[in-house]
């Protein structure tokens, strides 16, 4: 049985060859590749500076290092996200606030971030859930009534666009991921953009121990000298990591057309459909479809069976996500409970992701499709 997975990266041979490359070269770290590949990054998302690190969790580290997040700091965070939004606050001591989500896009509520504004709050996190930008206009209305910092985790948005606009031009500091299920990868990796200089000069200094100048900084200065001035962490990314990156960036248009395909085709069979709703697009945005959400209803309102079913045939739907303050970590650490942010809980409970890579055929999708609408029409059992 040929399996389908939920999301796949895509490596070509010119990817193998940028890494062979930098393997044979003389710098396996803090070499070339890495201003490199931050200057493709930052350029295609229109930002002014480029961080690389070791994995989107790190990066969202580095933002909250940067903005100054300190112990009893709030940051606000949507509760439906992956684990690291949050931790990445718990990090440097703060407390993460967690907000309701829109039932309809499962992106950030902004009414409702905004009641959960007190003096202690630092920064609002917006998560572009799938792939599709928040409203960042009325994001940032509220982040400068309120003297706050916006964050973008755009770890599901690289290449989506907000009345034109790339993510990434549209938050103070925007966060992406190169895990291989995300748009690019790099193995493991993640990076931080921004157009303000000094958070950039943090985040370099965090991901390298708090010191201040690197290796090869040193070497042209001909000094040994350095200095841990703040305490930080060993968030480096290797160059042939970065080598990699460079080369997957060329094939990003093609990826990100690839998806939007999919998601046309997922769109048309499923809109007339009384089962199966995919969630809402707003206007004016580009999606750029790391996921493909759907709340399952009716027949299939059994969404645990119909995950089952549809993994014994091979498809490796998933569930995007538990809410985040429902772990026992948050109930534990901060007594978060069940009621704290009822859509995120109800629609938790429905929401199933579909494979959705640009190495899916659309036999593959068309299987999926299939999958579901026999699912659908399987004779229910008799009431007894
Ligand atoms: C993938 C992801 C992260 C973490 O990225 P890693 O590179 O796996 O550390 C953070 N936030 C969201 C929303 C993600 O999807």
């Amino acid at each position: 049985m040929k399996k389908i997975p939920y999301g796949k990266q895509v490596i070509t041979e010119q990817d193998i060859e940028a890494v062979a490359a930098v393997l044979r070269s003389d710098w396996l770290t803090t070499g070339p590749a890495v201003a490199e590949f931050e200057n493709v990054v930052k350029d295609f998302v229109g930002a002014a500076h480029g961080v690389a690190v070791s994995s989107g969790t790190a990066a969202l580290h580095c933002a909250m290092y940067a903005i100054g997040v300190a112990p009893g700091d709030e940051v606000i965070v949507p509760a439906m996200t992956f684990a690291a939004t949050a931790n990445s606050v718990v990090y440097q001591g703060g407390v993460p606030i967690f907000a309701d989500v829109d039932k309809d896009t499962l992106l950030l509520n902004v009414e409702h971030a905004e009641s959960l504004i007190t003096p202690r709050t630092k920064a609002i996190v917006a998560v572009d859930y799938a792939g599709q930008p928040c409203d960042y206009s009325a994001l940032r209305t509220i982040a400068d009534k309120h003297n706050l910092v916006l964050i973008a985790d755009a770890c599901h948005a690289l290449g989506a666009e907000s009345h034109g606009c790339r993510v990434g031009s549209l938050a103070d500091i925007t966060v992406f991921s190169f895990h291989p299920v995300k748009h690019i990868t790099t193995g493991e990796g993640g990076m931080a953009v921004t157009d303000n200089i000094e958070y950039a000069r943090r985040m370099r200094l965090f991901r390298n121990h708090g010191i201040s100048t690197d290796f090869r900084e040193r070497e042209k200065q001909g000094s040994w000298h350095y200095e841990m001035v703040d305490l930080g962490f060993n968030y480096r990314m290797t160059d042939f990591q970065c080598a990699l990156g460079i080369s997957q960036m060329r094939s990003l248009p093609d990826f990100l057309d690839r998806r939007q395909e999919i998601a046309i085709q997922y769109a048309e069979a499923f809109k007339n459909n009384d089962d199966v709703f995919p969630l809402l697009l707003r206007p004016n945005n580009h999606h750029a479809w790391h996921l493909y959400v759907v709340k399952l209803a009716g027949r299939l309102a059994d969404r645990k069976e119909v995950f089952q079913e549809m993994r014994a045939a091979g498809i490796g739907v998933n569930v995007h996500y538990i809410p985040v303050h429902l772990h026992p970590f948050y109930s534990h650490r901060f007594g978060y409970a069940l009621g704290l942010c009822p859509v995120a809980e109800e629609v938790y409970r429905h929401i199933l992701s579909l494979p959705i890579w640009p190495g899916m055929s659309n036999d593959d999708v068309d299987t999926v499709i299939k999958c579901l609408q026999q699912l659908a029409n399987k004779p229910q059992q008799a009431a007894l």
